[in-house]
């Protein structure tokens, strides 16, 4: 299982020739409203090549027609998946949506089992993901505000290898602080912030996360935008530190 932090909440991750793009804001469609892009998109949306993409809320910076109408046009096999919000602006786009909801039954898309759970934000139907592929259970935790019952929700559903938890703490998402709460309370085998460094007035330092989460003896790691990394060599690498 391979994973690649595409900026800001997007993710790809490949499996057995597969591919599952999260998120992906791949274009500069907020800087029309004064809020641009601190740096440029790792790949096109054209280059996605995505065969399931999932939104977890309908905000552009998770569902970006800019982003996922070109890449669909691109690849026409993606298929589009999301909460209700994220269906019913689909259709105003013309695009079709699968839908998802916290706690139904699990998902199958090709080589990964998607579960979504809950997230507590602004867009009332945003989800988590609960993603198992390749031995490895991630927890994403999409936009969400801080509640005692993340770090339970994700526990009840199996061990989770690794986190990636939102920790800007602005516009309905918890802060620093609460993320590395969650992550000391959860205890993945590793933790990675997210949501942070795609646009200058909604950002924080990453070490604003990783200071408490070490303190409190859980293991972080921080991922560079672009670059593709199996997850057993991240688990290895930070197993040895
Ligand atoms: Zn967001």
């Amino acid at each position: 299982l391979h994973i690649t932090w595409l900026g800001q909440g997007g993710y790809l991750f490949e499996l057995a020739s597969k591919r599952l793009a999260v998120d992906p804001y791949l274009s500069d469609s907020l800087a029309a409203k004064g809020v641009g892009r601190l740096f440029p998109a790792p790949v096109t949306p054209e280059e996605l090549r995505a065969d399931f993409i999932i939104c977890t809320h309908d905000h552009a910076d998770h569902f970006d027609p800019d982003t996922v109408l070109p890449a669909k046009a691109a690849h026409p096999e993606t298929e589009v998946i999301g909460p209700s919000s994220v269906a019913s602006h689909g259709k105003e786009l013309g695009l079709s949506v699968r839908t998802l909801a916290s706690d139904e039954a699990d998902l199958q898309l090709g080589p990964f089992t998607i579960r979504a759970v809950q997230a507590h934000h602004s867009d009332p139907d945003a989800v988590g993901l609960l993603i198992s592929a390749g031995g490895y259970q991630v927890y994403l935790t999409g936009d969400t505000t801080y509640t005692d019952e993340l770090a339970t929700i994700a526990a009840n559903h199996g061990s989770v290898d690794l986190l990636l938890i939102c920790i800007n703490g602005k516009l309905g998402n918890m802060s620093a602080v609460e993320a590395a709460k969650v992550a000391a309370d959860l205890r993945p085998k590793l933790a990675i912030p997210m949501h942070y460094g795609m646009f200058a007035s909604n950002t924080v330092e990453p070490e604003r996360f990783l200071e408490p989460a070490r303190q409190a003896e859980c293991r972080v790691g921080v991922l560079e935008v672009g670059v593709a990394t199996s997850i057993e060599s991240l688990m290895d690498e930070h197993r040895s530190k």
